[in-house]
């Protein structure tokens, strides 16, 4: 088990209870897949009509262009729940994974791609070069330490 500050490791060792997660997690995710499919079919629905003639945004009044952006937000939001929770490793997409919380991306990451992260955060520590850096290279710096 991962115990530091700012994160935290949900870990389970039983594999019934392990096989209960992961099917809760796989049923939460495919709901709001389902939500999300509703959601696009909706906003679709403004640019593409029944009788299958294209619409523009340019020609909505601002009621329909306001519905039609609420939903396309809707959706965009769901996603992001969706990916950011416990339910699923934002980086791998693996739902069937111990899980480790990173505050700094209010995100879960699986232990294994956590550990990933973690080694190459520790190794960048190691090997610390002075002077001057890229933009890239800061940016790098600063996502690894989120792991340390
Ligand atoms: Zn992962």
């Amino acid at each position: 088990m991962i115990l530091m500050r700012d994160k935290r490791a949900i870990i389970i060792k039983s594999p019934r209870l392990q096989k209960i997660r992961n099917n809760l997690r796989l049923l939460l995710l495919k709901a709001a897949r389902t939500e999300r499919e509703r959601l696009y079919k909706e906003w679709r629905g403004f640019l593409v009509g029944s009788e299958g003639k294209r619409h523009s945004i340019k020609e909505f009044s601002p009621d329909k262009l306001e519905q039609f952006r609420n939903l396309q937000e809707q959706e965009e939001i769901l996603k992001s729940i969706s990916d950011r929770s416990i339910c699923k490793c934002i980086a791998c997409g693996k739902a069937d994974r111990d899980m480790v919380y990173n505050k700094a991306y209010d995100a879960w990451y699986c232990t294994d791609c956590y550990g990933l992260e973690r080694s190459v955060a520790q190794r960048r520590t190691k090997t610390r070069e002075r002077g001057s850096k890229s933009c890239e290279e800061k940016a790098l710096e600063e996502h690894s330490k989120t792991f340390l």
